[in-house]
């Protein structure tokens, strides 16, 4: 299996081959085709098997090289280390295009988040908590969004994040594409995939 059969346009495949990968991971193989082609997915996935490269990739495909000011995309992540690992990745995948992101979490100013909404950005990588304020206050609109992602939501709901999450929800376009990613699945998080997902691809690696 390569790359270059999952629908990926010559940019990204520059891209993924300056990384140095040679192929795609089992998720990244099962996961590109459908969230290129607008599905929502239910992914199970451990941390290194290749599971942000395989939603920033397709989501990058989707979002084309231009820059639009209102955010399309908003990624949820438990904690500030991997909201900023996968800011890192879309700066990376992201490369040369004209395509803008930042990464919101608590614990730091407001001041250098809200001059990077002011300036528009088409991703958003955040923590749920931080974000809500700034949602709340009508800092950022994400009246626009077409894609939202849940990583690692067995540990959101762990850390209590679930009201958030609802929270951040009622901000959010409800016609949109949802990719959901987890460790585990337990009831809490079926139900909540239930909830968020229509008729979900399934990826178990
Ligand atoms: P992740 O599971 O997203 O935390 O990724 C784990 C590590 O695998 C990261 O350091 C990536 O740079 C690397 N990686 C992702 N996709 C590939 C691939 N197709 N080939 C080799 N390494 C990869």
């Amino acid at each position: 299996m390569s790359f270059d059969s999952l629908g990926l346009s010559p940019h990204l495949l520059a891209t993924i081959e300056n990384a140095g990968y040679t192929q795609p991971t089992p998720i990244q193989s099962q996961a590109i085709p459908p969230i290129i082609k607008g599905a929502d997915v239910l992914g199970a996935a451990q941390t290194g098997t290749g599971k942000t490269a395989a939603f920033v990739l397709p989501i990058l495909e989707r979002l084309g090289t231009g820059h639009q000011k209102k955010p399309r995309v908003l990624v949820l992540a438990p904690t500030r280390e991997l909201a900023a690992q996968v800011a890192e990745s879309v700066a990376t995948y992201a490369g040369d295009t004209k395509l803008k992101h930042t990464v919101v979490f608590g614990g730091v100013g407001y001041q250098p988040q809200i001059s990077a909404f002011k300036r528009g950005v088409d991703i958003v990588v955040a923590t749920p908590g931080r974000l809500i304020d700034h949602l709340d206050e009508g800092r950022l609109d994400l009246s626009d969004l077409t894609t939202l992602v849940l990583d690692e939501a067995d540990r959101m709901l762990d850390m209590g994040f679930i009201h958030d999450i609802k929270r951040v929800l009622k901000y959010l376009p409800k016609s949109r594409q949802t990719l959901l990613f987890s460790a585990t699945f337990s009831k809490e998080i079926r139900k909540l995939a239930g909830s968020l997902l229509t008729d979900p691809v399934e990826i178990d690696v």
